[in-house]
């Protein structure tokens, strides 16, 4: 039974990063903003990922142009709030030579293209960091650009910093039903006059047909996280390697792409099949976090696959050394993503905005297409 009416400005559906960045930008320009996330906390992708802010993976133009200034925003919001990140800038190392011809070829381009990222030889290489593995290493691309937080703390710290600047929270309350002024959950109508849903890869419960006709897709992911570091030991930049140069579009523009690709399904078909590639970032108390499989499809199966593990694992040993590579946690994540858009944008309703999908890019993005929205919006 609906028992109270309620009002603000703007309704936000999802306390995932991007239901709290839009909240952010709108609650920045003085909007009285209400958030509703239908868990007792988030629970989705936002506080299951690395944590990296990574404009480096972004295609050239405006994507990274928007991933640039979603950093931009990220960082004002980090020091207003408090909350804690490490300004670590990335490494994607090279140990094989198609690797090291791969990222050679992009720090000449990217510079030219808007990226600030340089080729290092393997001696700077290893001075940036303690966890590179150095027999057989080429070189890498170092770019300053990157930042990482620890996603946990921070889909759970930001509604404190939101509520000072007067965003409502309704922790626990699905939204069933969004009819213009109407917002209602099981227990609340509130009157607004817009609308922003950012529901992850919850394609049912809201403006179904929107998803119906969309396109979008989910991806699970298994990720690991090994115990905090012995004794205050820094991962230092967050590292990705030559698996890594397959998944993102930044990439496209190499030449050296396509034979890189070649080879990987030749020799690793197994890592083709699963999608794997290796990531590693830190979090404030020392542990790394570790990644990741892509699985794709509707409805994505509910148990992980150890092999998958095991996979992430043997080749996260060709070129990481950790002081302590045991695994003290394992999960899987899922998002929404389209096959050929960077994110979904939709309006169902005048006044009603559908965000998401912004696949596995979502940290990155989240600021700067929260602002997109709204200032195009008008909201
Ligand atoms: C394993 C993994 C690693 C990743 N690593 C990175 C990374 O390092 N960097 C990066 O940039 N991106 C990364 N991503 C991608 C990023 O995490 C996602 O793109 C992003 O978190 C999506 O945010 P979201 O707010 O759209 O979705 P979600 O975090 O899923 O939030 C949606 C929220 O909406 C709520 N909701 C849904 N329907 C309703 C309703 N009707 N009423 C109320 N609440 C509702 C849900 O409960 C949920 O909390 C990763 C993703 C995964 C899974």
């Amino acid at each position: 039974m609906v028992s109270e009416r309620k009002q603000a400005d703007i309704a936000v559906v999802g306390g995932g990063i991007l239901g709290l960045a839009h909240a952010c930008v709108l609650a920045r320009r003085g909007r009285k903003v209400v958030l509703f996330e239908r868990n007792p906390q988030a629970r989705g992708a936002s506080v299951r990922n690395f944590g990296m802010i990574w404009p480096i993976g972004q295609p050239a133009g405006e994507m990274h142009a928007l991933a640039l200034r979603s950093r931009e925003i990220w960082l004002d919001v980090l020091t207003a709030s408090g909350l804690p990140y490490l300004p670590t800038g990335s490494l994607h190392v090279a140990h094989r030579e198609d690797e090291a011809e791969l990222l050679r070829e992009f720090a000449e381009i990217a510079p030219g293209q808007g990226y600030s990222c340089e080729w290092q030889e393997p001696g700077e290489i290893l001075r940036r960091s303690a966890a590179i593995q150095p027999a057989g290493l080429r070189g890498g691309l170092w770019s300053p650009t990157e930042i990482t937080v620890d996603p946990r703390r921070i889909v759970a710290g930001l509604p404190d910093y939101l509520r000072s600047l007067g965003v409502e929270f309704r922790f626990g309350e699905p939204v069933r039903r969004i009819d213009l002024p109407t917002v209602e959950t099981a227990t609340e109508q509130w009157q607004v006059d817009a609308a922003i849903v950012c529901s992850g890869e919850d394609f049912e419960t809201l403006f179904p047909e929107v998803f119906a006709y969309s396109g979008l897709t989910r991806c699970k992911l298994q990720m690991m996280r090994t115990a905090p570091q012995p004794a205050g030991w820094q991962l230092g930049p967050a590292l990705a390697a030559g698996l890594t140069l397959r998944f993102y579009k930044a990439f496209h523009i190499c030449s050296a792409l396509a034979p890189l690709k070649e080879r990987v399904a030749r020799e690793m078909p197994e890592y083709d099949r699963w999608a794997i590639h290796v990531l590693a970032s830190q979090t404030e108390d020392g542990a790394i976090t570790l990644g990741d499989s892509h699985e794709y499809g509707a409805c994505p199966d509910i148990f992980d696959k150890p092999e998958i593990d095991d996979l992430i694992l043997k080749e996260a040993a060709t070129f990481l050394r950790l002081p302590d590579p045991r695994i003290a946690q394992r999960w899987n994540g899922t998002y929404a993503i389209h096959p050929n858009k960077p994110f979904l944008e939709a309006e169902p309703a005048p006044g009603v905005r559908v965000v998401t999908a912004p696949g596995g890019s979502g940290m990155t993005l989240s600021f700067g297409l929260a602002e997109s929205v709204i200032s195009r919006g008008g909201f």
